[in-house]
């Protein structure tokens, strides 16, 4: 349902991402794609509202993302799958020579807005306020009008399947593109010294108890993984950024 003019022009991107399936594999270009598993099994990020770290979460997804991608005939390398990476400077570097970054995460919610509950006689702890999918992108980042265009092609082709976005970091977060709930992290390691274009994925919210379920399943995954797939042999492959690198890397004042 596009509102505006602006609407028509973004929703042009989600058809472009559309028209890619009945496009051959070759279409989707050259050079392969890092696919980033983000947290390490000694730092492994969030724990969910039934105790699973998010570094599993990661790894899950982000093994799904790979057979998508393999799937359209394009090369997909990842990153950090032993969880054993020795720095976070160290994920851009294993990266170098790749076409794009993307970088698998799954979110959570402030220490504050936590609840305690038990699950399987654990003391654990939930909340179930916010749900859905976010994304990031860099300012410092050298390509950040490439990173922004396949963030709202990623953003578009999720919605467009019924992924609903969640705007929770807006609190905190400026947007580079709200309807698709891409955000500016700039100062974000994994984004900021990537020298291709790069984007973070938060695929959705481990502490609220019904979509951790949802983030569990084998099938949505894989669902949630075409569709980035799909996203991003479009901007890849065809997309062109709404801005050039300067107008992209400005400040709002
Ligand atoms: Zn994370």
């Amino acid at each position: 349902m596009w509102r505006d003019l602006a609407d028509v022009r973004r929703g042009l991107l989600a058809v472009g991402a559309a028209a890619v399936l009945a496009l051959p594999a070759a279409a989707s270009g050259e050079g392969w794609i890092a696919v980033d598993v983000g947290h390490t099994l000694v730092a492994p990020g969030a724990i969910s509202a039934r105790g699973r770290s998010e570094f599993e979460f990661n790894l899950d997804l982000a093994r799904a993302l790979v057979d998508a991608l393999s799937a359209r005939g394009m090369e997909a390398r990842l990153i950090n799958a032993d969880g054993r990476i020795e720095s976070l400077q160290a994920r851009p570097r294993a990266a170098e020579g790749a076409r794009l970054l993307v970088s698998i995460h799954h979110d959570s919610v402030n220490a504050f807005e936590l609840r305690p509950w038990q699950w399987a006689g654990r003391a654990l702890d939930y909340n179930d306020d916010f749900a859905g999918h976010s994304l990031f992108v860099s300012r410092d980042n050298p390509d950040t009008a490439m990173s922004i265009l396949c963030a709202r092609v990623m953003g578009a082709r999720l919605q467009r399947m019924g992924f609903e976005p969640t705007h929770k970091n807006g609190r905190r977060r400026e947007y580079a593109d709200f309807e698709h709930a891409v955000h500016y992290f700039d100062g974000l390691a994994v984004l900021r010294h990537a020298r291709m274009p790069a984007v973070l994925f938060e695929a959705g919210v481990l502490k609220n108890r019904d979509e951790e379920l949802l983030l569990r399943d084998p099938q949505r995954q894989a669902r949630m993984a075409d569709g980035i797939a799909t996203a991003l042999a479009a901007c890849l492959g065809h997309g062109v950024p709404a801005d050039d690198e300067a107008t992209a890397d400005r400040r709002s004042p």
